[in-house]
């Protein structure tokens, strides 16, 4: 099966590190234009650098928003494909979150993906065709303690994927979310804490290892790509079996 992305436009959130960053260069080596979106990129010119474009944006901030898009629209012509991977995980038990930190989970990881599909629906409207594609997490589905924010916030684009794609469908648009299960990145730490607690974390998996932010990319291509015309509106699980059983250490007799 050829997931044939030659030339299609693609627009990343986040893209400045961590998955988003991998998003990009993937979508990049597969022949598509990229424009990576962030509040700030590293100093170290990108690895696909004349595929990716960079644009500073806010994903908060309609202007800035509305700003990027028409630059890249500007720049390539259309958006083919919306990656909203900009997200920050706000962690603390329900007593101890201020509003601040509450609303900043909501601000980027629900208003960001809104503000994102509101500037780019109508130009994927315009074309008859597009794929928007939104991280959510296993956190949506399942949540832990000291998540409330950044859980109620996934959920919450599980919900907004869902309304987006029965009214961008009249278009042939698709509109997906995906949920990662533990990737190591800046936002976590998980490669930086103590083996045992790595152990901890890595016996709720199925798969046991830890997910790499390519093995998100592999799923996004598919979802991005004319081979996937027919699934929109779900939240695909990428999380290694995250949440498949409720002791999956077991089988590695542990
Ligand atoms: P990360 O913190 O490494 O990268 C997030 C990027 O988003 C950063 O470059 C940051 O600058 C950018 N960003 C934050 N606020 C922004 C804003 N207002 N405007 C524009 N860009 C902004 O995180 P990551 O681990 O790569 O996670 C990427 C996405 O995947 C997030 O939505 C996250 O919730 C989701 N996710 C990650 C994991 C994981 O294990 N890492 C698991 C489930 C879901």
């Amino acid at each position: 099966m050829e997931l044939d992305l030659r030339d299609r436009v693609v627009v990343v959130t986040g893209a400045g590190r961590g998955i988003g960053a991998t998003i990009a260069e993937r979508f990049a080596a597969e022949g598509a234009w990229v424009a990576a979106l962030d509040l700030a990129f590293p100093a170290e010119p990108d690895a696909a650098a004349e595929r990716l474009t960079r644009f500073v944006c806010d994903v908060t901030d309609p202007d800035s928003v509305q700003a990027a898009v028409d630059a890249v629209v500007g720049r390539f012509g259309t958006v083919d494909v919306l990656v909203n991977n900009a997200g920050i995980n706000v962690e603390g038990l329900v007593t101890d979150l201020t509003w601040d930190r509450w609303r900043a989970a909501f601000d980027v990881n629900v208003g960001g993906t809104f503000l994102m599909s509101r500037a780019v629906a109508p130009v994927m409207q315009h074309a008859g065709r597009g794929r928007i594609l939104n991280a959510a997490s296993f956190a949506a589905i399942v949540p832990s303690v000291g998540s409330a924010a950044y859980a109620a916030s996934k959920a919450a684009v599980v919900q907004l994927t869902r309304v987006l794609a029965s009214e961008l469908g009249p278009w042939g648009i698709t509109v997906n979310a995906y949920a990662p299960g533990m990737v190591p990145t800046a936002m976590n730490g998980f490669a930086e804490m103590e083996p045992a607690a790595q152990d901890r974390l890595l016996d709720t998996l199925s798969l046991r290892r830890w997910e790499t932010p390519d093995d998100v990319a592999n799923v996004l291509i598919f979802l991005a790509s004319d081979a996937s015309a027919y699934v929109t509106g779900t939240l695909v699980d990428v999380s290694g079996g995250k949440l498949a059983t409720q002791i999956p250490a077991r089988a590695y007799g542990r």
